[in-house]
């Protein structure tokens, strides 16, 4: 008979070399979560816990393959000691209760700090300090609790170094001064990059569908765009800081800029057909998980228990030189700077196993 290849876990999990894959689960309180953890080559694996009313318990595999191998890359890129690791939660978020989050907690004590755990998505700060209370392998904790809070603001600075890369790249210098930006959601991040750049008197156009979060930046001076023409106008940056997969080959028949750059996850909506069409179109992007690191560097640093905002700050502000090594990497290899980002992230990987 023999497995069939198809249906194997094991082959999902062989493509990226995933280490450890742990399913969890608590019929009597309604629990069931998969943690994966894909590498620590270079630390334990970190990376954030999401919810989500997931259709299938494969859809939730699929999505803690992609998400913890995406955090190994991060955090290689970012030079940290550290692994990627990523767990979800399946179901609806309103079934969360503080024994709910307590069990959960549970099971990432059980793996004794190989993977340590933040908040994601549908995970709140009250979630994470109920971790806390049954496991220390937690990060991003509030500052009363001994944390470093909210990693908006360095996640918000590292975009905007990126940024600043990218331009000095194309113009030969890092001024945004006159620069037409665009910024896609002005949540905890694109808020504060907006305040980035305004400081360097950049002409910044902002693009929410949540009224109040419009509310909170009226005062400054952005021009508002309605999300239904978005990519009516040329812009010289379009900084995507809402959600995923909005670079996509329909999106991209109306986008009109020089540089893509931003913060949300996941911004390609594959990784072959779509950065070829970003380089026909002669569009510089900027891969996420490179330029938005700076949370991923706010919760290592509570790992490694250095409380210190300002080293937190000073190495996002390296992501500037990280964009340039990425850039020249692409164009002398010829390859699309997402490639070129998971190229030399796994190169670092490949030269610590060999420690
Ligand atoms: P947030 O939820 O505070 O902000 C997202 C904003 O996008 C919200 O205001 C929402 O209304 C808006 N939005 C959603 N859909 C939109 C649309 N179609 N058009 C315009 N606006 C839309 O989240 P955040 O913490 O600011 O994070 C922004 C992105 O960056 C997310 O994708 C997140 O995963 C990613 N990210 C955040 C951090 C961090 O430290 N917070 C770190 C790494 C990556």
């Amino acid at each position: 008979m023999g497995i069939d290849e198809n249906n194997s876990v094991f082959k999902k999990i062989k493509n990226d070399n995933h280490e450890q894959i742990v399913f969890c689960n608590d019929d009597k309180i309604g629990l069931k979560a998969i943690i994966g953890i894909h590498n620590t080559v270079l630390g334990p694996a970190i990376g954030g816990t999401r919810m989500w009313d997931y259709i299938s318990d494969e859809e939730a595999l699929n999505d803690v393959i992609n998400l913890s191998k995406a955090m190994s890359y991060k955090s290689s890129l970012a030079g940290l000691n550290a692994g990627g690791g990523k767990a979800v939660i399946i179901g609806d978020p309103k079934i969360k209760s503080e024994k709910f989050i307590k069990r959960f907690g549970e099971f990432i004590n059980d793996l004794n700090g190989k993977y340590w755990t933040a908040q994601d998505v549908n995970m709140t700060t009250q979630d994470i300090v109920w971790i806390k209370e049954k496991s220390k392998f937690v990060v991003g904790l509030p500052k009363e609790h001994g944390g470093l809070g909210d990693s908006s603001s360095p996640t918000s600075l590292g975009v905007y170094m990126g940024i600043k890369s990218a331009v000095n790249h194309i113009s030969g210098n890092d001024s945004l001064n006159n620069k037409n930006v665009l910024v896609q959601g002005v949540g905890n991040v694109g808020r504060k990059l907006v305040d980035h750049l305004l400081s360097e008197n950049a002409n910044v156009f902002v693009c929410e569908i949540n009224s109040k979060n419009i509310d909170a930046i009226r005062d400054k001076k952005v021009t508002i765009i309605d999300p239904e023409n978005i990519y009516d106008s040329h812009y010289d940056i379009i900084s995507p800081c809402a959600l995923g997969g909005t670079i996509n080959i329909d999106s991209l028949k109306k986008i009109n800029c020089d540089i893509i750059a931003g913060a949300a996850n996941n911004q390609l909506q594959n990784d072959n057909e779509v950065p070829e069409e970003l380089n026909r179109k002669n569009i510089l992007y900027i891969p996420d998980f490179l330029i938005n690191a700076g949370g991923i560097i706010s919760v290592y640093h509570e790992q490694i228990n250095e409380i210190n905002s300002k080293k937190v700050m000073e190495m996002t502000e390296l992501i500037y030189d990280k964009v340039n090594d990425v850039i020249k990497h692409s164009e002398k290899n010829s390859l699309s700077t997402n490639s070129s980002a998971i190229q030399l992230a796994k190169d670092r990987i490949k030269e610590n196993s060999k420690k």
